[in-house]
């Protein structure tokens, strides 16, 4: 069904090539959509417990049915599924949903997760500052963890066949995450070639804030003139704590 983004994975090697991306002996794993249940039973020879959410009624069915004695499928929709107390996350990610469950992921408890990512989207989460790539996307993300592209699997390993490669990713959690103000960073980058102080001024909607007041707070900022897409992360923190000091 391409409502759900149900592009299986073909082959048992890339199966157990994802698997085995980071070591799981022991370790509960939360699975995301697992579908027919490939990465899943590769999963379940090298973890201690999977739990594996799947949003089709007659495929998480069927997998439970079939699934080896270590997994617990739960037919629900990850997007409300609590997912508290789970450190280790996997997921071919639904397309249509990488950007809502990646955020989830990274709101989660999540310590480690291995996400398979089309690979325009996976490219956007290693950008830098000033690239075409650089976006919310990859501060938020970049924000709380650490990034990793573990390898490229190409379209020829999915059925149906998609149009597009895809990227393994690794995420760690950062020890410290960045502090950054979301509303802030959502708004600034959606004018993010433009330069800070231009920025400020056209994000008086959706900061709810006076067109006057954000001008002269930008008009006070050493880095008025430089574009929204050149701020590092670092950089970004500081302007969030400046603006949470000033308005
Ligand atoms: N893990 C399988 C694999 O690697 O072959 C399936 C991956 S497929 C790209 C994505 C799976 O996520 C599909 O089985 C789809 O039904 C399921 N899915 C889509 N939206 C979902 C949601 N909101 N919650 C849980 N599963 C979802």
């Amino acid at each position: 069904m391409r409502r759900l983004s149900q592009v299986f994975l073909n082959s048992d090697e890339i199966a157990d090539k994802i698997a085995a991306a980071i070591p799981l002996r022991g370790k509960t794993v939360l699975e995301i959509g697992a579908g027919t249940g490939i990465l899943t039973r590769a999963l379940a020879k090298r973890a201690k417990r999977i739990v594996a959410i799947e949003i089709d009624a007659k495929l998480a069915r069927t997998l439970a049915e079939n699934a080896p004695k270590n997994v617990e499928v739960i037919h629900a929709d990850a997007l409300s599924f609590n997912s508290a107390g789970f450190d280790t996350v996997f997921s071919n990610l639904p397309y249509h949903l990488s950007s809502p469950l990646l955020f989830r992921i990274l709101e989660s408890d999540f310590k480690k997760a291995v996400v398979l990512l089309q690979k325009e989207f996976a490219l956007r989460l290693v950008a830098e500052p000033d690239e075409d790539d650089y976006s919310r996307l990859t501060v938020m993300t970049q924000a709380k963890a650490d990034v990793e592209l573990v390898g490229e699997v190409t379209r020829e390993h999915f059925d149906p066949q998609p149009q597009v490669d895809s990227i393994l990713v690794l995420l760690k959690r950062k020890a410290k995450p960045v502090p950054l103000d979301a509303d802030l960073v959502n708004a600034l980058f959606q004018h993010k070639n433009q330069t800070i102080r231009n920025a400020f001024e056209h994000s008086a909607y959706a900061l709810k804030k006076e067109k006057d007041e954000l001008r002269e707070f930008a008009d006070s900022l050493e880095v008025k003139d430089r574009r929204v897409r050149s701020l590092s992360l670092d950089e970004l923190a500081w302007l969030s704590k400046k603006y949470a000091n000033s308005l």
